[in-house]
């Protein structure tokens, strides 16, 4: 039978935006379907990843202009800087972003229908144009690449001025003082730092037990190390009971308990309010059960390791399928699904990946970590160093940060790298690909490093390894 297109792609974030231009390279005649009027790229550029970045890096400049030089020091950085200065920032960037993603999909040929995607059968989608018109297509392959959305808190709304969740927060139109972060995890941590270190007053109240509990202990340590001296104050084991607006202090106040005080309802006044839930995947309204694809309990979609739902044709990636719901994720997963549809290449994601994450300073890790290497019973040492010992931390006046590597102590191979401090989400690829390749530490000392530089941290970790 002769369809439409060869692949019609619902979504045009990271998953669905590597699937269009892998397949366009293959040859193949592809349409993306974007709900979204204005923009293609999905909240990878509009509402996510790149806005909270570009407001990273104008907080990290901000950050280092008013810390460095001395007559900066009495004032907080929202008495010299505006939040209108941040957005124009901001916005310059996206749109630069919003035209390199158009221009790309017209320089392949891809072909884009704005409206709401559904899934007829496995090889139709009916798309809802803005004038409540549909259209049909066929094609041989369908993607759905549709993302996720903020989860609402239960005990309290989101006004998105006030209470404000991950999206509304890279809104604000000005430098709040107090900021009270609903919710752990890693979003909370971005966002809790860049408000920092902007001067606002950070309170973390976390539902879960530990803070990150994934990384490596002392990198864990060296972070609860920097938080507390950012004066951002972190509970765990927090039940939020209520969020109120005090009109006689124009103030809000957030009331929750502690699992180590139950008894004792505590209070926490505040300018906003950010809630950070879990991503509720964006699987509704598409058609899916009703054609034999199947969803989680989570409403996530269920995939193979190629990307494929339990309908033949049809293929699922990037938030939508959940775990690890990353923009970096979600580019590999778009492009293997295209190999695996147009059966081009044998491509798998690789056992190990790394993970970034974004606050001030940045965190990353590939592999084992200490603990990890424990409970598996392996004979491993561990050479790490720390920031303070690096010429190029002394240049940027960096203090804190570390580096930890753990290995096989009889093949010294590399099983993990860890790092918290500038530049941790480029450093982390330099031990990735050396153990990606099986290397050992010794590729550190073999090796000459630039001088100064952060890479140098590798040197003097596998140095510190090799000497215990
Ligand atoms: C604050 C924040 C910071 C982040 N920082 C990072 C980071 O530093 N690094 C990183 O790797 N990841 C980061 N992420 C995660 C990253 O943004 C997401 O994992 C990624 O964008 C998901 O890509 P996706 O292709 O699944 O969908 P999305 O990028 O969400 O795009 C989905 C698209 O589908 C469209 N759509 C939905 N339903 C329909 C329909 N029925 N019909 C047509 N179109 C539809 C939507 O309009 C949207 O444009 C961050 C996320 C947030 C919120």
């Amino acid at each position: 039978m002769a369809y439409d297109y060869d692949v019609i792609i619902i979504g045009s974030g990271p998953a669905g935006f590597s699937c269009a231009i892998q397949s366009s390279k293959f040859g193949k005649k592809v349409l993306i379907v974007e709900a979204n009027p204005e923009n293609l790229g999905g909240s990878w550029i509009n509402t996510g990843t790149v806005p909270s970045k570009s407001l990273r890096e104008a907080a990290k400049l901000i950050h280092k202009f008013h810390t460095q030089f001395a007559d900066q020091e009495k004032m907080k950085p929202y008495q010299r800087f505006k939040m209108d200065d941040i957005l124009r920032y901001k916005r310059s960037i996206l749109s630069e972003k919003n035209r390199k993603v158009k221009s790309d999909l017209i320089k392949h040929n891809i072909e884009t229908a704005r409206g709401y995607g559904r899934l007829v059968d496995g090889h139709t989608v009916e798309v809802t144009l803005q004038g409540g018109q549909s259209v049909t297509y066929t094609a041989g392959f369908v993607m759905i690449s549709t993302g996720s959305r903020p989860g609402k808190p239960e005990q309290f709304e989101i006004d998105h001025e006030v209470v404000v969740d991950y999206r509304s927060i890279l809104e604000l139109t000005h430098i709040p003082r107090r900021l009270v972060i609903v919710g752990g995890g890693v979003i909370a941590l971005e966002f809790a730092t860049i408000f920092s270190a902007l001067g606002t007053r950070i309170t973390i109240l976390s539902a879960e037990k530990g803070f990150l509990p994934f990384l490596d202990d002392e990198i864990g340590a060296e972070l609860r190390g920097i938080l507390q001296r950012k004066t951002i104050q972190l509970t765990t084991e927090c039940t939020i009971e209520k969020v109120e607006k005090n009109d006689f202090r124009t103030s809000m106040e957030v009331f929750y308990r502690t699992a180590s005080e139950p008894d004792r309802l505590q209070v926490v006044e505040t300018d906003h309010v950010l809630h950070v839930g879990h991503k509720v995947p964006n699987s509704e309204g598409l058609g899916l059960a009703e054609i034999g694809v199947v969803l989680s309990e989570r409403k996530t979609i269920g995939v193979d390791e190629g990307f494929r739902t339990a309908v033949p044709s049809v293929f699922a990636a990037g938030d939508v399928i959940g775990f690890p719901s990353q923009a970096s994720a979600s580019f590999v997963q778009g492009r293997i699904a295209a190999c695996k549809m147009f059966d081009m290449g044998e491509d798998e994601i690789a056992a190990n990946v790394p993970y970034g994450i974004y606050s001030i300073p940045e965190i990353a890790g590939i592999g084992l970590t200490e603990a990890d290497a424990e409970r598996q019973g392996l004979k491993y040492k561990v050479g790490k160093i720390s920031y303070s010992n690096l010429t190029q931390a002394d240049i940027g006046h960096v203090d804190d940060g570390m580096l930890k590597m753990i290995f096989d102590a009889d093949s010294l191979r590399i099983l993990g790298v860890h790092i918290i401090g500038e530049q941790a989400s480029d450093l982390i690829h330099l031990g990735q690909c050396v153990m990606q390749h099986g290397g050992t530490i010794e590729y550190f000392l073999k090796n000459v490093l630039n001088y100064p530089s952060y890479g140098e941290a590798y040197r003097m970790a596998a140095f510190d390894g090799l000497s215990e």
